[in-house]
Formats: structure tokens, C-alpha cells, sequence
């Protein structure tokens, strides 16, 4: 005899939050509450910034660009959009079911579970939130306690904001997630890393919840001899450094041709030094270390990658400071191109042979994202066509995510199902088939006892 899975302390509230989401059924009230959200954000921004620079040490520009200028986008594209992503589509009808309407219809989930981690601690809390409810779902919202200043306002403002009737926030660690997770929700969307992604979809199956996954891996930046070597310079050390390097979505590594690897090499340096100045740890535009945790584990991976050349590499374990570093040809069995870097060093690795290079690529875990730095529309459609990821970039860094239509999410070990704009709408939706008939005509041929000229007939309109 199966027992049914226990519910939580958290039960009553979840189903009361289940409960409200009629509250959301026109399309009015979602851009209300996301209206508030946006003007909470524009009011407080000062008030998040200085949460996301304890955290961090993120300066204003990118606290804004990345965090809560990036909510604010996406919540005022999903207000205007609102009535067009509800309206119900049109399909249209087979013979056999003619005449009539077919329509997908798009429904609210339920309750929605977003947990966040602490990387862009207001952004991935907040931007599966503008999804739900532009989808008419109410949230239970975990922020990671990883980023506790962000947390704290977090889950001080945003019941307050969206109304306490269609959201909560609860705070904690892995002890709060775990046991919010034995709670029955209709969606859990998680971002962070596979090892918790592998918990969060098992306690999922036990209520056959279904899930989002956001997850890391390694994404490469693969530099043709053909590419314009200083742009793509540019290009990888804002996209590497932004966040000192803990971007999902960051370049992890470089894999460059042999025959420009040190003109590259050496306009990365300098391109660092243009953003950063000489000494990183006095620019206003260079971030810090989660913690110190964070810090020995990047200061092991420099130490111990035996590379042939270092550029940066300082350590201030207490000032959770790590230079931006990179790695010319560390060692191929080294841990730093083993596992996901998500930190300020950027290891180079020079290939002889890019195309078997990239079959190498496709045997490993698919990567978030893929950069690809050519003069050829050619080559960037053949290394596409090659290697998977969940998402990529040509010629550039990161700035997909900065477009509303192009669906951001992983694929394989990198995670699955994605949102942002319309894709977060129907990802967050129940798309509801709907086919309504007349009743007239109904010629009783179409039902049995099917004679020769109905079997005829109906084999004519349907296959
Ligand atoms: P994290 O440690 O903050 O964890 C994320 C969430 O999981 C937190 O809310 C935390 O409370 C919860 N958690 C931690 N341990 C748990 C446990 N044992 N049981 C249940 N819940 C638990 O974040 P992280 O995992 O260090 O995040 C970094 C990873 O996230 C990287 O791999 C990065 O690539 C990935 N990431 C992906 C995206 C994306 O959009 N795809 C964005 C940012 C980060």
C-alpha cells in the first residue's frame, strides 16, 4: 500500500495561496501587481543596490543592468504582452472534427515554488515571479541564504508588494528548502546548481510536481582564427568578469586556434586592465567572492592548474577578492577544466585541431551556453550545428538573456524547460486543449455500428 507523501507546516498557507489564484484570473489584475513590483523596484533601488554590494560587492551599474533594471524589463514586457500570450490560440480542425473551434487555451498552474540562488540573488529570485504571475499563479518564493542582505529584503517587501494574498517568501538553508520541498506545489522552479537540482526533482516526483531546471555547467568561448581578435577580447572579459565570474551563464573557459592564441591572449590582458585598471580590487566595477568558502576553492583551482602563464591571480581571502585571472594551457587533467569555474579565472586552452577539439565537446555534459567568435557565418552554423547547449551566442557574451523573446534555459545537464517573456508565460501555464462542437449536424453513420460506407467514409477523413 503506497502512502501518501506528508505535508508540512507550510501546507494551510499553500493551500490558501492555491485558493487566491481566481484573484488573478484577468489579465487587469496580473499587471497590477506587476506594475507594483516595478515601482517597488524604481522606489527601492538604492535599497537593493547596497543589499547586492554587501553580498557581492556589485557596483551600481551592475546591480541595475543585471538585477533590478533586468526585473523591471522583464515584468513591463510581460504587462504589455499579457493580453496577447492570454488570449486563447486558434487551431485549426481536421474534417472529422469539423465543424467547430479548437483553441489552446493557457491556465494557471496553482501554486508555483521558485528557489533561487545567491549568484544574481535578486534577479533569478525575481524574474521566475514576473513568470508566474503574468501566468496568473500565486508564489511561495525560497531566496538563497547565501546572499542574506538581499534575502532579508526580499522576503521583507515582496509579500507586501505583490500582496500578501498571492505570495510568501521563506527564508533559510538547505534544512528550510528540504522541508519546504515535501510540500505539494504545482510548479517548482529551481536555479542553482545539478547537485540540488537532482534533491529538488526527487522530492518533486513524490507529488508528480513538475519542475524547471536552471542549471550551470561548463560554457565554452571558442575563438576562430577569423574572429575579430580584439572585440571577442573584449567581448569575453566583460561576459567572464561581470559578477567576478559567478554567472551561470559566463564563458568558462576559452578554447582559442594555436595560430592567434597569444595575439588573444595578450588583448585579453589588456582588455582587463582597461575595465579593471591595474589593480582590480580598487575598481568601483569589480565584484567580490561570495565567501570565503568561494575564495579557497578558486584559490585552489589557480594554485594547482600548472599553468604556463598567469595573468592576475591575487588572492584577499578576507576581502573575498580574487583577481581577474587567467590561465594560459593549465594542465589538462587539472580541476579547472574539469568542473564549472563559476568564479573570476579564466583558463585558455589552445587547440591545434578545433574541429576535433569540438567532437571532444560533444561527448561531455551539454554547457548553459556557447560562444562563438568567427568572421564566418559558415563556421559559427557549423560549430552550432555540432555542438548542443541550451542556448548561444555569436560574436558576443551573455546578451542573449537580455532578449524578452528568446527562450533562456538549459538543455541535458545544464537543466531544462526555459522562460523569460513568452516562454516564461507558457511555461508557467497549464496550455488547456479545448475543441467545442455544435450539435448540429451529427449523421449517426459516425457511430457504431459502422457499415461499409461509414468504414469507407471515416477512413477517408481521418489518417
Ligand atoms: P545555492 O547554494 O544558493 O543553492 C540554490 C538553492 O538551493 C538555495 O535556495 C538553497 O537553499 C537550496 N539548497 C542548497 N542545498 C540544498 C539541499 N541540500 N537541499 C535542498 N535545497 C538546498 O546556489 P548554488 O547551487 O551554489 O548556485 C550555483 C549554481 O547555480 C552554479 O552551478 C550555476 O551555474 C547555477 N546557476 C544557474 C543559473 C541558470 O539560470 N541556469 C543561474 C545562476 C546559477
Amino acid at each position: 500500500m503506497s502512502a501518501e507523501p506528508n505535508e508540512g507546516k507550510w501546507s494551510a498557507r499553500i493551500g490558501a495561496l492555491r485558493d487566491a489564484t481566481p484573484l488573478l484570473r484577468e489579465a487587469s489584475a496580473r499587471a497590477e501587481r506587476l506594475k507594483r513590483l516595478e515601482d517597488h523596484l524604481r522606489e527601492h533601488e538604492a535599497e537593493y543596490a547596497a543589499a547586492l554590494n554587501a553580498d557581492l560587492g556589485k557596483s551600481e551599474t551592475e546591480a541595475w543592468l543585471t538585477e533590478i533594471g533586468f526585473i523591471i524589463g522583464q515584468s513591463r514586457y510581460a504587462r504589455r504582452h499579457l493580453r496577447e500570450w492570454m488570449r486563447p490560440r486558434r487551431v485549426s480542425l481536421p474534417a472529422v472534427a469539423r465543424p467547430g473551434r479548437g483553441r489552446v487555451v493557457p491556465t494557471p498552474l496553482g501554486v508555483v515554488c521558485v528557489i533561487a540562488p545567491w549568484n544574481y540573488p535578486l534577479h533569478l529570485a525575481l524574474a521566475p515571479v514576473v513568470a508566474a504571475v503574468a501566468a496568473g499563479n500565486t508564489v511561495v518564493v525560497k531566496p538563497s541564504e547565501l546572499a542574506p542582505r538581499t534575502a532579508d529584503l526580499i522576503a521583507s517587501h515582496l509579500p507586501t508588494v505583490l500582496g500578501t494574498d498571492i505570495c510568501e517568501v521563506v527564508t533559510g538553508g538547505a534544512e528550510i528548502t528540504s522541508a519546504l520541498l515535501q510540500e505539494r506545489f504545482d510548479h517548482i522552479f529551481y536555479t542553482g546548481g545539478g547537485r540540488v537540482g537532482r534533491i529538488v526533482m526527487e522530492a518533486a516526483s513524490r507529488h508528480l510536481t513538475p519542475v524547471t531546471l536552471e542549471l550551470g555547467g561548463r560554457s565554452p568561448a571558442i575563438v576562430c582564427a577569423d574572429a575579430d581578435l580584439s572585440v571577442s577580447a573584449r567581448r569575453i572579459v566583460w561576459g567572464k568578469f561581470v559578477n567576478a565570474g559567478q554567472t551561470c551563464v559566463a564563458p568558462d573557459h576559452v578554447l582559442v586556434e594555436r595560430e592567434v592564441a597569444d595575439r588573444l591572449i595578450s588583448l585579453i590582458g589588456d582588455e582587463i586592465e582597461a575595465a579593471f585598471g591595474a589593480d582590480a580590487s580598487t575598481s568601483p566595477d569589480y565584484g567580490r567572492i561570495v565567501n570565503t568558502h568561494h575564495v579557497d576553492r578558486l584559490t585552489a583551482l589557480i594554485r594547482d592548474s600548472g599553468a604556463s602563464a598567469v595573468i592576475g591571480g591575487q588572492v584577499d581571502r578576507d576581502a573575498r577578492y580574487i583577481a581577474p585571472t587567467v590561465l594560459v594551457e593549465p594542465d589538462a587533467s587539472s580541476s579547472v577544466l574539469a568542473d564549472e569555474i563559476f568564479g573570476p579565472v579564466l583558463p585558455i586552452v589552445v587547440v591545434e585541431d578545433l574541429d576535433a577539439e569540438l567532437t571532444m565537446l560533444t561527448k561531455g555534459p551539454t554547457p548553459l551556453a556557447l560562444y562563438v567568435f568567427t568572421g564566418s557565418d559558415e563556421r559559427a552554423r557549423k560549430v552550432l550545428e555540432l555542438v548542443p547547449s541550451g542556448g548561444a551566442v555569436v560574436n558576443h557574451t551573455l546578451l542573449h538573456l537580455a532578449v524578452h523573446e528568446l527562450p533562456f534555459g538549459g538543455k541535458g545537464e545544464s537543466g531544462h524547460g526555459s522562460y523569460h517573456g513568452r516562454a516564461g508565460f507558457d511555461r508557467l501555464s497549464h496550455l488547456r486543449s479545448v475543441l467545442q462542437r455544435p450539435t448540429r449536424p451529427d449523421p449517426r453513420i459516425a457511430y457504431p455500428p459502422y457499415g461499409r460506407v461509414a468504414q469507407r467514409l471515416l477512413r477517408r477523413l481521418t489518417g
